[in-house]
């Protein structure tokens, strides 16, 4: 009896050490890939305090030679969006667009001049020229007084920036962000459609749908870039999608407010 009982008591402390191994090597692991999940805390803070589904729509990379189609199907859905601009050589022959993206009920919102992480993440410094050079060109078509929302390209937990800026350097950009005045937001929906894979009309629409399951308020990432023009053609599917769902569109703006007041 008592050697069966030593048996059984050496059996527990294996599965009890056992147990812990796989209980730490997961958390590293999971540690390890957190760093490049978006972060969704506005998003979490907003499902908290808001009744009822919200999705915001978000744009990033634009304005390009698919905007104008982009804003066509939000307005046949009277859906606002928010399109987090950049200021590279391909946007310039659409700034055009931008005045007509305010005027459609959106939000203009800031992302990067240049968008070369080798060169916006070298230093806060050069981070911070880039939004200031964003900002002179937006400041040409609209009322750059009023834009004080940005989203980091890569997303606030990128780790592509460590290699020019070093580790800290996203912790740094949040804090002076948010010492500035700025808000930033991630996303929590994915829709994949400016990866190397370059997904087809339906797929986005699918990992539109996957992503939001579960979530009361999204915040969704999509591209208007010219090689994203499959994401326009997702775009009536996810539009109809989400109203089905009994989700109400708004900007992140809105949301915020929305969030803020209630
Ligand atoms: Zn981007």
């Amino acid at each position: 009896m008592r050697v069966r009982t030593k048996t059984v008591c050496g059996c527990l402390t294996a599965l009890l050490l056992l147990c812990l191994a796989v209980f730490f090597l997961c958390g590293k692991e999971q540690n390890h890939r957190e760093t490049s999940i978006p972060d969704d805390r506005m998003a979490v803070q907003a499902a908290a305090v808001l009744d009822g589904r919200y999705v915001c729509l978000t744009f990033d990379d634009g304005p390009s030679e698919n905007t104008a189609a982009i804003l066509e199907v939000l307005a046949q859905y009277q859906a606002p969006a928010t399109f987090f601009v950049t200021a590279q050589p391909v946007n310039e022959p659409y700034y055009d667009q931008l005045p007509l993206i305010l005027a459609g009920g959106h939000q203009i919102a800031l992302h990067s001049a240049s968008h070369r992480y080798s060169e916006i993440y070298k230093s806060t410094t050069d981070f911070w020229l880039d939004i200031k050079q964003l900002r002179q060109v937006l400041s040409a078509y609209v009322d750059v007084e009023d834009i004080n929302w940005l989203r980091f390209p890569g997303g606030s937990t990128n780790t592509v920036s460590h290699r020019y800026g070093g580790s800290g350097i996203m912790k740094e950009l949040i804090a002076q962000a948010e010492e500035k005045g700025y808000h930033w937001i991630d996303w929590n929906v994915c829709g994949e459609d400016a990866t190397s894979a370059h997904p087809d009309a339906d797929a986005i629409l699918r990992n539109v749908q996957q992503g939001a399951e579960g979530r009361d308020v999204c915040v969704v990432l999509l591209h208007d870039t010219a090689a994203t023009s499959q994401t326009v053609k997702a775009l009536p599917g996810i539009l109809q999608w989400f109203s089905e769902q009994g989700y109400r569109f708004c900007t992140v703006e809105q949301m915020y407010t929305m969030t803020d007041g209630g």
